[in-house]
C-alpha cells in the first residue's frame, strides 16, 4: 500500500491518496476510489455498452484459445521499435515507465524497472478473465488517459501502442501525458495513421493535421517516421485507399515535452469529448429500421469517401446534428447555404435524416429539383428509411439518433 501511496495522485486534483483497506482517499479533494483485484482504480464500475463490447471480444477470443498477444494483433512490431529506445542503455531499476492503454499485456516486457505501470481503462475486468496478468512485472492501473493518477513530471518514459485513437479525448490525453513528463523524459508513440474509424473501437482520426496541431504543440518531436502499411505486414481493409498518396500506416514518434504549449479552449474540448464519446456508444438505424453500430456506418463512410475525414467532417456532420435537434432556425439558416453549396448526396442524406421532420416537403421539392440516377436512388432510399417505423418514433420522442449534443469546433492551428 505503502508503494501506490508514494507512486500515485489523486487523478482529479493530484494530491495524495491514502490506502485504508480496500478504499483509496485522497486526501485533498476527499475522493474516494477503490482497490479490486489487487488493482488501483479510479474507474467508474459501471461498464460502458463500448467497453462491454471490448471485454466481450477479448472474452471470445480466449474462449477460441488465442494468445493474449495474438489478440492485440499487429503489434509485436511496435514493440520491436519501442526496445531501439527503451533499453538497458536508457532504463534501471528505479526508471519511471508508464505504458498508457497497454489494455492487458506488459507492452514493455523486457524493462525491468520497479516502476513500470500499464495505465488501462479496462485493466481490473481483465484481470478477472487473465490471470497471467497478476504474474509480470507491470504494475496495472485502472483509470482514463484523459486524467492520469501521477503527479507532474513523475515519468522518464511514457509509452503508447496502438492506442491514442481509441481514446475518448486524445487532446486532452496528450495534455496528460505532457504533464506527467519529466523535461528530460521521452514520449514514444506508435499508432495507427490515417486509420479513420475503420475498426469499431476507435474514435479519433491520427492524420497529419492531428500532428501538426495538437502533437507537435504539446511536444517537440524529435523524431518521426510514418511506415505505410503497403510496405508492412499491417493487415489493411479492402478498397481503402486515401488521395494525394497518403496511405493507412503507422506513426512512430519519439517526443520530448513542451512546456509552454498554446493552450486549448475548454468549452471545445468538451465539444470534442462528448462527441467522441457519442461516436463510441452511438447507434443508429438505418434504412429497414434495423438498429446499427455507428462506428461501422463511419467505416462504411469513410471506405466510399476518404476525402471525408477528421475534424472537417465532424465539424459539418455535428453542425447539422446538432441544429437539427435543438435549434430549427438555426438548421434553416444553414441549409439555406448548405444547398446552394453542396452537391454531396452522403451530406444531403445526412440533412435529410437530420431535418426530415420538420421540413419535410421543403426537402423533398429541393432532391427533386437537384437529384437523378444513382444520387436519387440513394437519397430515395434514405427518405424511405425515415419512413420506418422506428425512426419516426424516435423522431415524435425528439431525440436526434446521435447523440451528438454540442457542435464541436475547430482547434486553431500553432502560429
Ligand atoms: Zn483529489
Amino acid at each position: 500500500m505503502q508503494y501506490w501511496e508514494s507512486n500515485l495522485r489523486c487523478p482529479s486534483c493530484k494530491g495524495k491518496i491514502k490506502i485504508i483497506e480496500s478504499s483509496i482517499h485522497c486526501e485533498e479533494c476527499h475522493s474516494t476510489f477503490s482497490m479490486a483485484h489487487g488493482v488501483p482504480c479510479f474507474v467508474d464500475h459501471v461498464l460502458s455498452e463500448h467497453q462491454k463490447s471490448d471485454l466481450e471480444s477479448v472474452r471470445k477470443g480466449l474462449a477460441k484459445g488465442r494468445s493474449t498477444a495474438r489478440l492485440l494483433g499487429a503489434d509485436a512490431r511496435c514493440y520491436k521499435w519501442a526496445t531501439e529506445w527503451v533499453n538497458e542503455s536508457t532504463v534501471h531499476e528505479s526508471t519511471r515507465v508508464i505504458c498508457v492503454g497497454g489494455s492487458f499485456i506488459d507492452d514493455l516486457p523486457h524493462v525491468t524497472s520497479s516502476f513500470k505501470f500499464n495505465v488501462d481503462h479496462l485493466v481490473h475486468e481483465f484481470i478477472k478473465i487473465i490471470p497471467e496478468m497478476v504474474n509480470t512485472n507491470v504494475k496495472h492501473i485502472a483509470s482514463t488517459s484523459e486524467a492520469l493518477p501521477f503527479m507532474d513530471a513523475y515519468a522518464d518514459f511514457v509509452y503508447s501502442r496502438n492506442s491514442l485513437d481509441h481514446v475518448s479525448n486524445p487532446i486532452k490525453t496528450l495534455i496528460e501525458i505532457n504533464r506527467v513528463l519529466k523535461p528530460e523524459g521521452r514520449f514514444l508513440l506508435s499508432v495507427y495513421y490515417n486509420s479513420s474509424f475503420i475498426y469499431s473501437g476507435e474514435t479519433t482520426v491520427i492524420d497529419d493535421d492531428f500532428v501538426r496541431n495538437h502533437l507537435r504543440n504539446l511536444f517537440d518531436v524529435e523524431w518521426l517516421e510514418v511506415r505505410l502499411s503497403e510496405s508492412e505486414s499491417v493487415p489493411q481493409p479492402p478498397k481503402f485507399s486515401l488521395p494525394n498518396g497518403n496511405g493507412l500506416g503507422w506513426l512512430y514518434a519519439v517526443c520530448k515535452k513542451n512546456e509552454d504549449f498554446r493552450p486549448y479552449d475548454c468549452e471545445a474540448m468538451k465539444g470534442y469529448e462528448r462527441l467522441t464519446s457519442s461516436f463510441h456508444s452511438a447507434v443508429y438505424y438505418d434504412e429497414k429500421g434495423m438498429r446499427r453500430d455507428a462506428s461501422r456506418f463511419f467505416a462504411e463512410v469513410i471506405d466510399s469517401k476518404p476525402f471525408l475525414k477528421s475534424d472537417e467532417m465532424r465539424i459539418m456532420y455535428s453542425k447539422i446534428r446538432y441544429l437539427s435537434a435543438n435549434d430549427h432556425k438555426g438548421f434553416r439558416d444553414l441549409f439555406d447555404d448548405f444547398k446552394l453549396t453542396n452537391k454531396d448526396p452522403f451530406w444531403w442524406g445526412i440533412v435529410i435524416e437530420s431535418s426530415w421532420s420538420f421540413m419535410k416537403d421543403e426537402l423533398q421539392k429541393e432532391i427533386d429539383a437537384r437529384f437523378s440516377g444513382t444520387e436519387r436512388a440513394y437519397l430515395d432510399r434514405t427518405i424511405r428509411g425515415m419512413k420506418t417505423r422506428r425512426i419516426k418514433d424516435l423522431v415524435r420522442r425528439n431525440r436526434p439518433i446521435y447523440r451528438i449534443v454540442e457542435p464541436i469546433y475547430s482547434f486553431s492551428k500553432r502560429v
